[in-house]
């Protein structure tokens, strides 16, 4: 075979292999050079701005999660019209809102008026809003029969008019009180008449009469002073001892105390006054029983400051329970001090066994 036939025959073949072949294009240029079938594959979808259905990744939260409210949170606006009526908290806020939760300063709950509990340092103290009558006490003497006596001659002091706390009155009879530097005329006797004379003043009559009594709670003279002279209608005493400035404090009947979970010796802040002059007085202390009105008790400097005068209203804004009492240890030494002072042991004292012997052996035994 010549050259010219061998190309001739190569040429037959090849035509021959490419009308067999479906995917080789006409003008005999292999698309692809492969014997093999070439597989179908999908056409891709046609562009437009909605993701396809599949795709899943345009869910709107709102469709599974329905959330507050419409509108921004931020700024309190409201929905624009038309806009999702739903909306869902950012992650941020939620974020926020557990947090804030967790550490305690959650919008704090609703709470009642009266009785709500606050810690402030190691105290108990409770906010109340309780109004009361003011009662402002003048300077006044309660007397021991003995002074009655020695007073005005008689056993008891006659009755003037009645007084807010039951069973007192003030007395028709008054006294001239003489201390160092002055005197006070005309001071009332309160009666009746009980176990141990008491003088109680304000600390602008003690200064008039040139005296430092301690304030003290009435009843308590343990550390009251004398120094002074009462003269009455038939005669005249000098006190050693019962003269006071009365604490303020607050007469609660047994009614009160119950439905204001108020006891005895609690110490109250009281608001007391309007305008310029209101001021809350601390540590006013209670006084409760069956025998009291429930009365606010100040003296005239404290009603003068405070700008107030009887049957004026206070309220008591919060509340102290008194300190549950402790008992006394009280050891050998101490008993020989009291025997010696004439004194008696404390109630709930607690004695070291040696003080409790001594206590036996001098007749002091509690
Ligand atoms: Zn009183």
């Amino acid at each position: 075979m010549t050259d010219q036939e061998i190309e001739r025959l190569v040429s037959l073949v090849v035509d021959a292999l490419l009308r067999q072949a479906p995917n080789v294009r006409p003008d005999g240029h292999s698309r692809d050079a492969s014997w093999l079938p070439i597989p179908v594959r999908p056409e891709p979808p046609a562009r437009s701005t909605e993701p396809p259905v599949w795709s899943g990744a345009a869910q709107r939260l709102d469709d599974v999660a329905p959330g507050l409210p419409a509108g921004d949170s931020r700024t309190g606006a409201s929905p624009a019209p038309g806009s999702s009526p739903i909306r869902r908290a950012s992650t941020g806020e939620l974020t926020n809102a557990v947090r804030a939760a967790a550490a305690g300063r959650a919008p704090a709950p609703d709470v009642a008026p009266v009785g709500r509990v606050r810690h402030r340092g190691t105290s108990r103290l409770r906010s109340l809003e309780i109004d009361v009558a003011v009662g402002v006490s003048n300077r006044h003497v309660h007397l021991s029969p003995d002074h009655t006596r020695t007073l005005f001659g008689m056993d008891q002091p006659t009755a003037l008019r009645a007084i807010s706390q039951p069973g007192q009155f003030a007395a028709n009879e008054t006294v001239a009180v003489t201390g160092p530097r002055g005197t006070l005329d005309a001071v009332r006797v309160v009666g009746p008449a009980r176990g141990e004379t008491q003088l109680e003043i304000s600390l602008s009559d003690a200064l008039r009469l040139g005296i430092t009594p301690p304030i003290a709670a009435s009843g308590s003279l343990a550390g009251s002073i004398g120094g002074v002279t009462l003269q009455g209608k038939t005669g005249s005493v000098v006190l050693s001892r019962g003269v006071i400035v009365a604490a303020r404090h607050l007469h609660l009947g047994s009614d009160d105390a119950a439905r204001w979970g108020l006891a005895d010796g609690d110490r109250l802040d009281v608001r007391v006054g309007e305008g310029s002059r209101a001021t809350t007085y601390h540590d006013v202390l209670v006084r409760a029983g069956k025998q009291y009105a429930t009365e606010l008790h100040l003296d005239a400097d404290e009603a003068f400051a405070a700008g107030v005068k009887s049957g004026d209203r206070a309220r008591i804004v919060a509340a102290k329970p008194r300190a549950p009492s402790r008992p006394v240890l009280i050891t050998e030494r101490d008993v020989i001090r009291i025997a010696r002072e004439g004194g008696r042991l404390p109630p709930r004292a607690l004695l070291t066994p040696s003080a409790r012997d001594r206590a036996r052996a001098l007749g002091l035994e509690p």
